[in-house]
């Protein structure tokens, strides 16, 4: 499990309120644990979404009694996700504890079409029910409310360059969530609750995993996005000035360097798979799919009228070329009219939302104050 910070055998005797989502990819996972004396944002550690910071000061006193962990697994493992459930946060006869445990009667919220499919293991190994919420809620839900709460959540991203985006509470609807799992879902936000899916496209983040894992030896998401880094797409990218003889065509905005077609390369060259680096094709596989994301995605907050686009999904892990190509693309075709924003608790929104459905239950105090 890659987590936030390690667990301290007094913090286990607290954890509560556990959700996940269970997604097809990832499995996510939010709990809440007392009596930790450190605040949410020690430890902060950008690539394993410690940090829960808010700017809201009774909030973060309250906070200081608590702390929200944050984890993450692939779904693949889930086997090593119920042992860490079963072994760290259950309650267990003959446990010191006192009252520690998930919930009384072992319900665990969970999202994600992994609460459908994995419901018997779970009743199985842990004898624990898995209280289902619907996914796209609980991404609208821990979107607004971690873009609502959190300092510096938001973010843009441009040509290396991280700038915080300071969010209006009053002034955060109308906006475009959209989400980078394996697939892609485009949310027009319109208020806490109020939204609706307006698209989507199936070409996410498990494409780039997929396609990659093919293409190239890689064993691992994590190897394919280092790789990537050193790669130069134009070996495998067809470009405007391969076309027109080095040329830009300047008559319609493309330089010379503009891609024309992703992959295209390819077509004219005697070469075979093994013949190119697989740094030169994770590279224009980032760029490919973050590219048509952008892309997509501003077409569609032109359509519905929306100035924010706000990026989320593990898909992004917080590469900069990733950000780098969506902010590209969403900055080309808005003619610099549009920005794309980036979430610091990406991955985690959905999880989140499921963890703020216990609302109803009774999260903890502190916890409670995430919602005001
Ligand atoms: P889902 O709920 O569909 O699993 P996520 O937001 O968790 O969606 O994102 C899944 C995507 O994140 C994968 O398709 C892949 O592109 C990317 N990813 C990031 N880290 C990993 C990892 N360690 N293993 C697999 N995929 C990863």
């Amino acid at each position: 499990m890659e987590k936030d910070s390690k667990l301290e055998e007094n913090e286990l005797c607290a954890a509560s309120h556990l959700a996940l989502d269970i997604g097809g990819s990832l499995l996510k996972m939010v709990y809440f644990t007392r009596n930790s004396s450190r605040s949410f944002d020690q430890e902060a550690d950008g690539s394993s979404m410690n940090g829960l910071t808010t700017s809201n000061d009774d909030l973060h006193h309250s906070l200081l009694d608590g702390r929200l962990h944050f984890y993450r697994i692939e779904t693949s493992k889930i086997s090593e996700c119920i042992d860490f459930i079963s072994s760290k946060l259950l309650q267990r006869s003959g446990h010191q504890c006192n009252g520690a445990s998930i919930d009384d009667k072992n319900i665990i919220k969970a999202t994600g079409g992994g609460a459908f499919k994995f419901t018997n293991l779970f009743k199985e190994k842990l004898g624990a029910t898995l209280d289902k919420v619907d996914e796209m809620d609980s991404l609208v839900s821990g979107a607004n409310c971690l873009l609502k709460t959190v300092h510096q959540e938001a973010f843009t991203y441009i040509e290396g360059r991280k700038e915080y985006v300071q969010i209006d509470q009053k002034d955060l609807y109308p906006y475009l969530l959209v989400n980078i799992g394996s697939g892609v879902s485009m949310i027009k936000v319109d208020g806490n609750t109020k939204f609706q899916r307006v698209s989507g496209t199936s070409i996410g983040g498990g494409t780039f995993w997929g396609l990659g894992k093919l293409l190239t030896k890689c064993k691992s998401f994590d190897e394919l996005l280092e790789l990537s880094r050193e790669g130069n797409n134009r070996v495998i990218d067809m470009l405007v000035g391969d076309i027109y003889g080095g040329m830009d065509y300047s008559k319609i905005g493309l330089t010379s360097t503009a891609i024309a077609s992703s992959f295209g390369k390819p077509v004219s060259d005697s070469k075979e798979l093994q013949d190119y680096k697989s740094e030169d094709i994770a590279r224009s596989l980032l760029r490919m799919i973050s590219n048509n994301i952008g892309q997509i995605a501003y077409l569609n907050a032109l359509q519905f009228g929306l100035k924010r686009i706000f990026f989320g999904g593990f898909f992004i892990r917080g590469h900069p070329y990733t950000m780098d190509t969506i902010s590209v693309a969403v900055d080309f075709w808005s003619k610099g009219e549009a920005k794309a924003m980036f979430l610091r608790h990406e991955g985690f929104l959905g999880a989140m939302g499921a963890f703020l459905s216990y609302e109803k239950s009774g999260l903890p105090d502190a916890a409670q104050q995430l919602l005001q």
